[in-house]
């Protein structure tokens, strides 16, 4: 799950991160009326949606006058702000943040992830902030720094100085900066996140370090612990489809591809985009209808795939085990014919029940394709999405 800026700069707080002083607005008069209490001489006007890049989309705006916060608050806010995170059709402006503007002297860059190799938190730190980490990464990988850290320990005054150092920040500003490395890790740790990123984290002229920016992710596995993470979640900044299928439970990721696909088992739902991808076709979501998918359940999947207008086929992929194949046939006949299912559906089914769930299809009168092995179902759902 992701969050805002402001909100993401509300839990470094906590952690003891110095951010700036800041007012979320959701109107260009709360924007002025947020500048007039923080007090100038300068602000920052931040657009605030689930993507990154948005200095260079136009999304972020120095202010030297209220009159200027009114008109960057007035340009942004309802902007279709396009960055290289967002696609091509943006994200629309709902909120904003008014920032006090800061004295750059310095942009770093600091970031938490997860490393599964190491099965670490692993600090990663660059003298070379503000601008795209992937770009530093592809051209100058030596500018960026990592260092594992042992959850038992934590990270220490000796890791956080080495790394500091390393980014250039000066004797005089260490100690500063350890603390808002240490309050990185602490918001990452206690906060279950699985990125957490500040970029830039600034250098002050007068010697001070402030996280200017804020990127969260977290795992949602761990989200049931955090109601009050939960409470930051932005329906408008998700997918649609997405938000739909978790009010039916169904864990469901859209994708660029045409071909939709219906599976129950997150690993058979993988393979299955694999086997897909192997004969050239390209899923157009990843849906795991679970253990106990109903004639219901599985009605809700096809509708959710069918409001893709890019769609050209559907596969279903089930294997029968708690699940009997009688019981997804059955909502596979109501399903196709509750939405008019207008694209080729073919249909794999083996395991319990698999020979009355196949004459069950057969005798439905649907026009669905059967088929038997993965690579079987794969090769003719990719020539129907085909047209052939
Ligand atoms: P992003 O482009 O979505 O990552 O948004 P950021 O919050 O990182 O802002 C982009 C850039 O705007 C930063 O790298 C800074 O150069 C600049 N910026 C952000 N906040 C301030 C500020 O308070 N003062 C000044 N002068 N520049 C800022
Ligand atoms: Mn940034």
């Amino acid at each position: 799950m992701k969050i805002h800026e402001y909100q993401g700069k509300e839990i470094l707080r906590k952690f003891g991160v110095t951010v700036p002083r800041g007012i979320a607005c959701d109107s260009v008069d709360e924007a002025v009326a947020a500048a007039e209490k923080l007090g100038g001489p300068v602000w920052v006007v931040k657009a605030q949606i689930h993507a990154g890049g948005r200095g260079k989309g136009g999304g972020v705006k120095v202010a030297k006058s209220i009159d200027q916060v009114r008109q960057y608050a007035g340009e942004i806010m309802g902007m279709q702000l396009i960055t290289h995170q967002t696609g091509a059709t943006g994200q629309k402006v709902r909120h904003l943040l008014i920032a006090e503007g800061a004295d750059i002297k310095k942009e770093l860059y600091v970031s938490m992830v997860t490393d599964r190799v190491s099965q670490r938190v692993v600090l990663m730190a660059s003298s070379e902030g503000g601008m795209d980490i992937e770009e530093v990464a592809e051209k100058h990988p030596e500018l960026i720094h990592q260092i594992a850290i042992d959850p038992a320990v934590g990270l220490t005054d000796a890791e956080a100085s080495a790394i500091a150092t390393k980014i250039g920040v000066p004797q005089e500003s260490l100690a500063d900066a350890c603390a808002q490395l240490q309050g990185l890790y602490e918001a990452y740790w206690e906060t279950d996140a699985s990125l957490a990123e500040i970029n830039p984290l600034i250098l002050t002229g007068d010697g001070r370090v402030i996280a200017l920016d804020a990127k969260f992710n977290f795992d949602a596995n761990a989200l049931y612990r955090h109601p009050e993470i939960v409470a930051y979640r932005d329906l408008d900044e998700e997918d649609p489809a997405e938000v739909e299928a978790s009010r039916f439970d169904l864990a469901y990721i859209s994708l660029d591809g045409n071909i939709g696909c219906l599976v129950n088992g997150a690993g058979l739902a993988m393979a299955t985009m694999d086997t897909i991808k192997l004969f050239g076709g390209e899923p157009a979501n990843f849906l795991d209808v679970g253990g106990g998918a109903t004639a219901e359940k599985v009605t809700e999947a096809f509708k959710i795939m069918l409001k893709n207008p890019g769609l050209k086929a559907i596969l279903v992929n089930i294997f029968g085990g708690i699940m009997k194949c009688d019981v997804i046939a059955e909502g596979v006949i109501v399903a196709s014919k509750a939405v008019s299912l207008k694209v080729p559906l073919v249909v794999r089914m083996k395991g319990t029940n698999e020979d009355i769930g196949k004459k069950m299809l057969a005798d439905s009168g649907l026009p669905i394709i059967a088929a038997d092995t993965m690579g079987d179902a794969a090769r003719q759902v990719v020539a129907a999405a085909n047209g052939k």
